[in-house]
């Protein structure tokens, strides 16, 4: 099996998988979704509100916020030496204090660990001059089965596309009209794909083509994921965990034997 990044910032990540089976990429696919935990607010102490919303849809919209997550230095409450009672290995506790006119953005809520902070910009709610919002708000590590404000990143693959042109490619250029994703060219009177990698398998080149001169295959045994991170987690940790945890239950799976 080999592993190749393609592309990779603090949100996004595309990566190559060779060598694998179609069930293999979709565990570690799933495993992206489900499996890796991330902090997400869990309970929240409302001590004044007096803005538009009511308690449980604010509750609401502060639980989906993402929040910077090290996954080194915190335990699942339920895994924790606390016995699930919470303390600072398991629990964050954040505080907001807000007075209108503006607008409370998730910045707003204030974190004790500079590390572990909500990711800004998100609204929460308007408030009117003379409105006030007070509260706290606890996170816990949780996972995207559970609920999806627990869900690290969005995750998918798709089979790696191969593209031949045959010898009996007359260079007409429909092929090159038809592909929405600009991959087919002309060259020396005739076509050649370019940048393959970028292919929706969509076929379109095939079925234009007169000459039935471009072949398109998918292959089952490479796969290019496209990971896209809430912010809680960067990407690539977001696979090297969901190795992890399949790593985990394949060792549970052995302790039973
Ligand atoms: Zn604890």
């Amino acid at each position: 099996m080999e592993l190749k990044v393609l592309s990779a910032d603090e949100r996004h990540a595309k990566v190559l998988l060779s060598g694998a089976s179609p069930a293999y990429a979709n565990a570690l696919r799933r495993a992206m979704i489900a499996e890796v935990p991330t902090l997400a607010i869990e309970d929240v102490i409302i001590y004044e509100n007096t803005s538009p919303l009511y308690d449980e849809i604010l509750a609401h919209r502060l639980g989906l916020v993402p929040i910077r997550t090290d996954l080194s230095r915190l335990n699942l409450r339920e895994e924790c030496s606390c016995g699930g009672e919470g303390c600072p290995s398991c629990t964050l506790t954040l505080s907001l204090e807000a007075e209108g006119e503006g607008m409370v953005y998730s910045h707003d809520l204030r974190s004790p660990d500079p590390e572990l902070t909500p990711l800004p910009g998100i609204p929460i709610v308007k408030l009117r001059e003379g409105q006030r919002l007070k509260l706290e708000a606890e996170a816990v590590l949780g996972r995207g089965r559970e609920h999806a404000k627990w869900q690290a990143a969005v995750a998918g693959y798709k089979y790696y596309p191969e593209i031949e042109v045959l010898e009996s490619c007359t260079g007409c250029g429909d092929c090159v009209e038809a592909c929405p994703k600009g991959i087919m060219k002309l060259e020396d009177g005739r076509a050649v794909a370019v940048n393959q990698e970028a292919c929706i398998l969509c076929r379109a080149c095939v079925q234009e083509c007169e000459e039935n001169a471009v072949q398109l295959r998918a292959s089952d045994e490479k796969f290019i994921f496209t990971i896209e991170s809430t912010g809680a987690l960067p990407p690539l940790e977001v696979l090297r965990q969901a190795c992890r945890c399949i790593s985990k239950k394949a060792e549970r799976m052995i302790a039973l034997l």
